[in-house]
């Protein structure tokens, strides 16, 4: 009875506290960034939700106020005293304008990607435009460098990240050509001119190269009929035109095309793409590289780009390109010659083989056959909520973090979501994150974590805590069904999400070393290790359920094979991605300054003995947009995802495995909290407890060390 009664009693008590908020104040029920500020306080951080312009005059505004501000900052260094400097009064100087300017292009970017007003989207659009130039102009700043060489001249005895700060910066500045006399200075940045030039000249190419391919019905046998009822494909009686320069209609032709003469046809053209316009540009492209490269005391045009990347050097990227090309021969070797069978049985010769024109049918005829996962059904197992939800359970418990929504003072859309990490463990606020989940008009259209506010040791000593956004495009919910994510999906918001949390949890002194603002042949790693997660079935588990029936797990023969269809063919994929790697390399080696280049002769040999054979007259790297933006850059994916497999044995030696508590607080620890402050390579070996190794990464795509050299090591066409 004594149940009774207090349950009555919690029944009035619960009642009257409904009703003494006024209608209306639902919302405020949430907690506000404000409730944080005094646990803010307390560990001398500051929390901070943006102030968003709401006109497009106020942003052209705040961007003109940041870029002033900045000027004034810039102006005053350029004005001390040369006998006076001092590291605070430089360098630090120095990062502290470009972080503030920063912040408030990152604004823009925001409002330029979300904003649901055209006209505010145009606005910080130029807001962005103007801020990029201004930018580039502080490396000319001479009465800027000045200064700085003048604290740097008095070789200051700095240690850690204040001396990382000090070489960094004004390695920046040697990059830049301020170390060399006016009339070579005057040259750099010409060259640097006209290549940027080159840069857009070759982009359009690549944009603006057509190539429609007729073929006859019987000749696209096998192809999906989908194709066949899309817009602009029947152009005759039995005429279809394919474009080889549209994405899907090249990729679906060769995945499906029975016929070889088909699919060669339709890949000569593709791989021939802008060969005209851009063999020429890019020529022209390589000679200026090599002649900055060669001014500024590099080697070669690669030295100078992997520089300030964990790879160092061009040698360096190249070792390690090369040595995970023999480490996946074996299984690249297996795979082609499983697809020669296959090829073999379809043409009746048993001497064929396989060719660059046809790895994506057979792996398409491989995947269908052995591997067939439906991943429309799939989807009923990923309701957006439930994949959240079970996403923030994971990584709260694993890195000792609390996410709690709060409410948003200013919301660019109703479905806007706001969030405050704190450390689980002592309350102290971390930082805050916005979700914006949902695709919509005018909208930026892939998934990314942006950086609104970044990471940094303030001048009063306050410690800046980060504000980063999720900007998504998932499946919406419609009205009879929720928001059902597929599996990639799924795997997308795993990784950008570990971007969130290494920009969140930082503590980095410095704006420049915050974050993610790490080498960009490392920042992918930390989030692609993540992607292991939701191919765990014990990890799965905590969140995938059939929304209809949350008693149905996925089962785990589907969970098997879907690991099974990646390892497939994965040799051929990795040297598919080797090759580029490796071309890109090549064409910014060291070459003679006078010498002209011929691009393709250098590229197209190593496309055929990496990966597959080619045809001769095809021109690759015409159509490759790498080439301008990745240039000497593209071997970055492949080693981030071999840095990323060695710091998944961490989890995977741990006791909870992927959920390990103890490895999740490490890698916070370990790399999302240094950022950039010290060398990542030190980061990752103290996270690894070891050195560094590729050994993991050739396991995980099927690579059992122990049988690895079994066959001689003949060169696989
Ligand atoms: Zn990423």
């Amino acid at each position: 009875m004594k149940h009774f009664y207090l349950s009555i009693l919690q029944g009035i008590l619960a009642l009257t506290l409904t009703l003494v908020p006024p209608v209306g104040l639902r919302a405020a029920e949430l907690k506000t960034v404000d409730d944080f500020r005094a646990a803010a306080a307390k560990a001398n951080a500051i929390l901070k939700v943006p102030d968003w312009e709401q006109t497009p005059e106020a942003v052209d505004a705040a961007m003109k106020d940041a870029i002033a501000t900045a000027n004034k900052a810039l102006d005053e260094i350029g004005a001390q005293d040369l006998g006076k400097v001092t590291f605070k009064s430089t360098i630090v100087a120095l990062d502290d304008l470009t972080y503030q300017a920063g912040n408030a292009a990152n604004k823009a970017t925001i409002i330029k990607e979300t904003s649901t007003n055209e006209k505010m989207r145009t606005a910080a659009e130029n807001a962005v435009k103007v801020f990029q130039d201004w930018v580039v102009g502080i490396d000319y700043r001479e009465d800027v460098y000045k200064a700085l060489k003048a604290f740097a001249d008095t070789n200051p005895k700095l240690s850690g990240e204040d001396a990382k700060l000090l070489f960094e910066t004004m390695r920046d500045y040697r990059r830049a050509g301020l170390g060399l006399p006016p009339e070579k200075r005057k040259e750099v940045e010409q060259l640097r001119k006209e290549l940027s030039k080159l840069g857009t000249d070759f982009d359009t190419n690549i944009v603006n190269a057509q190539a429609p391919v007729v073929f006859t019905k019987a000749e696209l046998d096998g192809v999906p009929e989908s194709l066949f009822a899309s817009p602009g494909i029947k152009t005759g009686e039995d005429a279809y035109t394919v474009k080889a320069n549209v994405t899907w209609q090249f990729i679906m032709v060769e995945e499906n095309a029975k016929s070889e003469a088909t699919r060669k046809k339709l890949y000569v053209v593709h791989d021939s793409l802008a060969k005209d316009t851009n063999v020429s540009v890019l020529n022209q492209m390589l000679t200026l590289r090599n002649k900055i490269a060669l001014l500024l005391g590099y080697k070669s045009w690669d030295d100078f780009q992997t520089e300030i990347k964990m790879a160092k050097s061009g040698a360096g990227a190249k070792s390690y390109i090369d040595r995970l090309i023999s480490g996946v021969q074996p299984k690249f070797d297996a795979e082609v010659f499983t697809m020669q069978k296959m090829k073999a049985a379809d043409t009746s010769d048993p001497n064929t083989k396989i060719d660059v024109w046809d790895w994506r049918y057979y792996d398409n005829q491989l995947k269908k056959q052995k591997y067939a996962v439906d991943k429309e059904a799939l989807r009923n197992y990923f309701p957006f909520q439930n994949v959240l939800d079970g996403m923030f359970a994971i990584y709260q418990s694993i890195f000792g973090l609390k996410f709690e929504k709060i409410a948003a003072p200013y919301k660019w859309i109703d479905d806007l979501q706001l969030y405050l990490v704190t450390d689980s463990a002592t309350g102290e606020p971390l930082g805050v994150f916005y979700l914006d989940m949902f695709p919509r008009e005018g909208k930026f259209n892939h998934f990314a974590e942006f950086e609104i506010i970044g990471g940094k040791l303030l001048s009063d000593g306050k410690y800046q805590r980060p504000t980063v956004a999720l900007l998504c495009n998932f499946p919406p919910p419609s009205a009879d069904k929720p928001s059902l994510m597929t599996h990639s999906d799924v795997e997308t918001l795993f990784h950008e999400f570990g971007h969130a949390l290494h920009s969140i949890t930082t503590r980095a002194k410095y704006g420049r070393f915050a974050g993610t603002h790490v080498p960009g042949d490392f920042v992918e790693a930390p989030s692609q290790m993540l992607q292991n997660w939701v191919w765990d079935k014990k990890v799965l588990d905590t969140f995938a359920a059939d929304y209809r029936d949350q008693s149905k797990k996925i089962p785990a023969e589907i969970v098997k094979k879907m690991n099974d269809a990646k390892l497939a063919t994965a040799g051929v994929f990795y040297r598919r991605q080797f090759a580029f790697a490796s071309l890109d390399l090549a064409l910014h080696n060291s070459h003679p300054e006078d010498a002209p280049y011929d691009c393709v002769a250098i590229s197209n040999p190593i496309l055929e003995k990496v990966f597959l054979p080619i045809d001769p007259r095809t021109t690759f790297v015409s159509y490759f947009g790498h080439l301008n933006g990745y240039d000497a850059g593209y071997y970055g994916y492949a080693w981030a995802d071999a840095i990323a497999a060695d710091m998944a044995t961490v989890f995977e030696k741990a006791k909870g495995g992927y959920l390990d508590r103890q490895a999740g607080l490490k890698l916070r620890r370990e790399i999302y909290e240094e950022g950039d402050s010290r060398d990542v390579t030190v980061s990752i070996e103290r996270f690894l407890g070891r050195k560094q190794s590729i050994q993991p990464f050739l396991k995980k795509i099927g690579i059992d060390d122990k049988n690895t050299p079994a066959r001689p090591s003949s060169e696989t066409k």
